[in-house]
């Protein structure tokens, strides 16, 4: 198994987006008719490892695909971004997909088929242990089974941070959240984490930090769409105010962030000058379409205003 040195190694989901306009979104048993068929890269592993790739990191991908055609798109998307898929898993079952049915207002209907994604196993993370104990950072999210995201806590390396986005929000173990510096939420997934629990309740990120914090993982980061986001650790709170642009499309912005955050942390950035770069590469994300496809370079990122 390669080991060579990755500023960060992803270790999620990857799928294809197949995505279709329609006048209408369809109700039960009946049929509508749509926009031509558009296939789009996406899965938040995959959408996080261009991310940082298309910005200069040195990243790998851990994921499992089909061996058919949306696996060989994936592969190759990843692979023209300059991420490194040889520790990617070809087969066992279909691609994963998301079905999307998007009508004029932007309102969507989405169906995922997890497909390869939930048979990313434990034992496949075993397999690939060197990899993950020699990254510098590991990044990783919850469209794959938990046991495996737990499998990869456990196979990390001393000095290896690791970054989760716990989406779709979940509840984690206890090993898994102390693992965590930091957690990564928006908004919704903060409130999802936090329901029921009275210290988080209420509309102050600042007190969702202090709460989630308080589960055990090292640090939080809550990301805030235009507003920017917040860092925070046992030291301290910082607000980071957003970046004030044009945006046309938010898909994937919340991935770009996570990927270039994990990336500038495995640099040696504290985490307040890692999330300002990381609200900087979500703020250029959002001013163009698509996910992947949005994703800026880091001169794009650097051409942003102050
Ligand atoms: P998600 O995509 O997971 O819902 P957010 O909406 O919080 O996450 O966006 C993630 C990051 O993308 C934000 O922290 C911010 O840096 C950037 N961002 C999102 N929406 C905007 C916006 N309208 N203007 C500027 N930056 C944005």
């Amino acid at each position: 198994m390669l080991t060579e040195g990755h500023d960060l190694v992803v270790v999620g989901s990857a799928n294809a987006d197949l995505v279709i306009g329609v006048r209408r979104r369809p109700a039960a048993g009946e049929t509508v008719l749509g926009s031509d068929l558009a296939t789009y890269p996406g899965g938040k592993g995959g959408n996080q490892a261009v991310a940082a790739a298309r910005l200069g990191a040195r990243t790998a991908l851990l994921a499992r695909v089909g061996d058919d055609a949306h696996g060989r798109l994936l592969l190759d998307t990843q692979r023209a971004a300059g991420v490194d898929t040889r520790p990617v898993l070809v087969g066992g079952a279909p691609t994963g997909v998301a079905l999307i049915t998007v009508d004029p207002s932007g309102d969507n209907s989405i169906v995922v088929s997890p497909g390869a994604n939930a048979r990313l196993t434990p034992a496949d993370i075993e397999a690939a242990a060197p990899l993950l104990a020699a990254a510098r950072v590991v990044s990783l999210q919850l469209e794959i089974p938990l046991e495996t995201v737990a499998a990869a806590v456990r196979a990390v390396g001393p000095d290896t941070r690791v970054v989760l986005n716990p989406s779709p929000p979940a509840p984690l173990p206890p090993d898994v959240l102390a693992a965590c510096d930091p957690l990564v939420v928006n908004e919704h997934e903060a409130r999802s984490l936090l329901d029921g629990d009275p210290a988080g309740a209420g509309d102050d990120p600042a007190a969702w930090a202090a709460a989630l914090l308080g589960r055990g993982s090292r640090s939080v980061v809550i990301t805030l769409g235009p507003a920017g986001a917040l860092a925070a650790d046992p030291r301290g709170q910082t607000r980071v105010p957003g970046v004030p642009v044009e945006a046309v499309d938010t898909t994937g912005a919340g991935d770009a962030f996570t990927g270039a955050l994990a990336w500038r942390l495995g640099t040696g950035d504290d985490l307040a000058t890692a999330v300002r770069y990381a609200v900087r590469v979500g703020a250029a994300a959002v001013t163009r379409p698509g996910a992947q496809q949005s994703y800026p370079t880091a001169a794009e990122v650097a051409a942003l205003p102050d």
